[in-house]
């Protein structure tokens, strides 16, 4: 299986080249690149049946013999008629005079893309088609996978067909318990892999997708139990001195409970000669920040270094701004570190950290991920934190780690994350939680409502911000490629077999020109993932500032940034979202003195009815985790593992989901856990399982042989 990927049939150092950007070196790579989405071309339609702009399925009779004409010389057209009971079709291919011999007149095809009509006439243009033979069935359902620079669906799938043919050869053993999987009915391992690329039917996808979910579940938990078990701490400097008073002098407010119970956890922690590796855990707002300032400070009375990284330029200047100011008047130098700065300024920083004289050291570094770079050394570090960290993508986690593997590490977080899944998940991590909020928050009216409210919600709007209010809209991000596009994607389909359709979404894009042709007196920004962080940033500094009233985005606000001043927060296609990102959305408002509105548009139809429950516990509960509960029953832990706002859980260890971000099954991973929990009570270093071993071994990406 660990064949190299250039052992394909017509792949060479190019299309290896291709393979290597995604992460694809071997075949067995190659077959756990899973599709993003499917193709139903078995959903077959008469042309009448056609939808304006969607791509539809078509059996079609060639009625006319293909003809080329040349024009501008170097473009040519092949144009013919072909026809079903409801109509003729017109279909042109550009360039590709060579199909001229294929589509003989009387021959069926089976057409996939999407209709035209002009005057009555149907067309399609460079459709998909596949042969119609006697006997033979079509593919009802075709993969759709991610792809990169020189890599196009067809290489993909046809290297996916060799290398599956490659695989059924092998014969591989189901590492999986036979028990297991009997008593959870599960498919055999090579069913699921051979139906998760070509789908025999829905049902049979379905079924694929549960097995190689259960797979990540299982393997996963596992892994915790084994990495948990195993781990040794490495030293670190005992930090003994601990007086944080002079900071707490310096603020307006008293500590609360919660956050005195987290810094003694902190101060505790970093009076040993081992590594801390704490997670704070606390909702939007509860005051992390000052937990991070009081370890900083405790760092640097014992003499050490500590840097604070977050996961954008505007949250790190924020840091900055707030720290610098109680940090500064108590003698400790605190310095910016981000993309941004000249060089000169760069290098300054850089000899700063690394000089070995106390006098001139830099004591604090508040930055972005510039702090990994590879110019930053530290000569005495002592302490690391990382602030919503599960924003940082894998690799920047472990450079994080090698950087400070002989220091203190605090990471926190907004994702409060279900006390029964911390439990599996964290293995060596300690958890403080901040559960309990500063006097005098104000609670933000929340509101559930559909299309019908459009016009009086618009009026909102207008109202909040001609108070001098300021508006967040929030919709879910649909950027896609023309060329990625996918029907279906996989969590469309659900445990049945079932095609759970989701709503059409506002586009982020049209809301905003929309919004903008209404409201031409309003000063509307857009900002989306696409943007560069440069431009990200001057968006959102704009906004910061109160040069911009509504800010429309992607979810990519989600992120720590404090706008006292806003005031109304709505989102679109509410129930696209899970409940705990819901709530942080909302923790964006409510920040100041003005009084606060959360409204989340929703239509309540056909499937969407129980997201439209959902909804409704967000007018009721306030409490970060007792909605994180929530949607854990509701939805399962898919939210808790994706990347996004809610995707806590991956930092513990760089694992790389592939189904399972998409699963929101609690019961599977229930299971799953329960399963892999008794296995290792068993068996506790897997001794039978090699099999089982191997793929714990893959997935935490660790040596084989480490868990032994
Ligand atoms: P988060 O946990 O989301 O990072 P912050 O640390 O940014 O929260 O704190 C949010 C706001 O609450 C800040 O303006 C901070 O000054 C204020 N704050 C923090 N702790 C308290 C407290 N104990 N009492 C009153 N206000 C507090
Ligand atoms: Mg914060």
């Amino acid at each position: 299986m660990s064949t190299d990927i250039k052992k394909l049939y017509g792949v060479g150092t190019v299309r290896a080249a291709a393979y290597a950007r995604l992460g694809i070196e071997t075949v067995e790579d190659l077959l756990a690149h899973y599709p993003r989405g499917y193709e139903d071309r078995g959903d077959v339609r008469l042309l009448s049946e056609f939808e304006e702009g969607k791509k539809t399925s078509h059996i079609l009779v060639i009625g006319t013999e293909p003809k080329s004409t040349r024009i501008r010389g170097r473009l040519s057209l092949l144009k013919f008629r072909a026809y079903d009971e409801s109509g003729i079709c017109e279909i042109t291919f550009f360039n590709q005079e060579f199909l001229r011999n294929t589509f003989v007149i009387g021959e069926s095809f089976r057409f996939y893309g999407k209709v035209e009509t002009k005057g009555g006439r149907y067309s399609m243009t460079s459709p998909a088609y596949e042969p119609i033979h006697e006997g033979k069935e079509l593919p009802p359902l075709l993969p759709v996978y991610p792809l990169t620079e020189g890599l196009s669906q067809k290489q993909l799938a046809k290297d996916m067909k060799s290398a599956m043919v490659l695989a059924a050869c092998w014969e591989e053993e189901d590492p999986l318990p036979e028990e297991i999987r009997r008593k959870h009915r599960l498919c055999p391992l090579a069913y699921a892999r051979r139906n998760i690329h070509l789908p025999e039917s829905f049902q049979a996808l379905a079924t694929a997708k549960k097995r190689l979910i259960f797979d990540e579940f299982f393997t996963f938990s596992l892994g915790l139990s084994l990495v948990g078990s195993k781990t040794t701490r490495a030293a670190a400097p005992a930090c003994r001195r601990g007086d944080i008073a002079p900071l707490l002098d310096q603020l307006p407010y008293a500590l609360t409970g919660a956050q005195q119970r987290v810094i003694e956890d902190i101060r505790r922690d970093m009076a040993k000669p081992i590594a801390m590796n704490r997670l704070v855990v606390g909702d939007v707002g509860s005051g992390k920040t000052v937990c991070a300032a009081a370890a900083i400070l405790i760092a640097v009375q014992n003499g050490y270094q500590a840097a604070l990284m977050a996961p954008t330029e505007i949250l790190a200047r924020q840091h900055y701004a707030d720290l610098s100011a109680l940090f500064k008047p108590l003698g400790i130098s605190c310095e910016l570190l981000v993309g941004a700065l000249s060089s000169a300024e760069k290098k300054r920083i850089h000899s700063g950290l690394c000089a070995e004289d106390p006098t001139n050291r830099i004591q604090v570094v508040i930055g972005t991920q510039a702090l990994l770079s590879e110019g930053v050394t530290f000569s005495s570090p002592g302490l690391m934190v990382a602030d919503e960290q599960h924003r940082f993508g894998v690799h920047q986690r472990a450079t994080l780690a090698e950087k400070n593997h002989l220091s203190h590490t605090l990471v926190m977080s907004a994702t409060p994350i279900p006390r029964s899944l911390a439990l599996s998940l964290y293995g060596n991590l300690e958890v403080s939680n901040i559960d309990e909020m500063p006097p005098g928050r104000q609670k933000v009216d929340t509101f559930v409502v559909n299309e019908d409210y459009r016009q009086r919600l618009n009026g909102f709007i207008l109202k909040q911000v001609s108070e001098g209010g300021q508006v967040y809209v929030v919709c879910p991000s649909v950027e896609t490629t023309e060329e990625e596009e996918a029907d279906l994607t996989l969590d469309e389909i659900d445990g049945e077999g079932r095609l759970c359709r989701k709503l059409p979404l506002k586009s982020a894009v049209s809301y905003a020109e929309q919004l903008q042709t209404q409201f031409p007196s309003l000063s509307i920004s857009f900002l989306h993932g696409k943007l560069k962080p440069k431009e990200k940033d001057v968006i959102m500094q704009r906004f910061v500032s109160g040069e911009t009233d509504v800010l429309v985005s992607t979810t990519v606000i989600e992120v720590g940034v404090n706008v006292p001043n806003a005031c109304l927060m709505i989102v679109e296609n509410a129930e696209r979202f899970g409940l705990s990102q819901l709530h942080q959305l909302r923790g964006r408002v409510g920040r100041g003195k003005r009084k606060s509105y959360c409204v989340l548009v929703s239509e309540a139809t056909g499937d969407s009815e129980k997201s439209h429950d959902r909804l409704q516990i967000m007018r009721s509960c306030y409490d970060g985790y007792t909605i994180a509960e929530k949607d854990l029953q509701m939805r399962g832990p898919g939210d808790f593992l994706r990347n996004g706002s809610g995707g806590a859980l991956r930092q513990s260890g760089g694992v790389r989901f592939r189904l399972a971000e998409l699963c929101d099954d609690s019961e599977l991973f229930q299971i799953a856990s329960e399963e892999a929990k008794s296995l290792i009570t068993a068996d506790p270093s897997l001794s039978a399982s090699p099999g089982l071993m191997a793929q714990v071994c893959q997935m935490f990406s660790l040596e084989e042989g480490t868990l032994n």
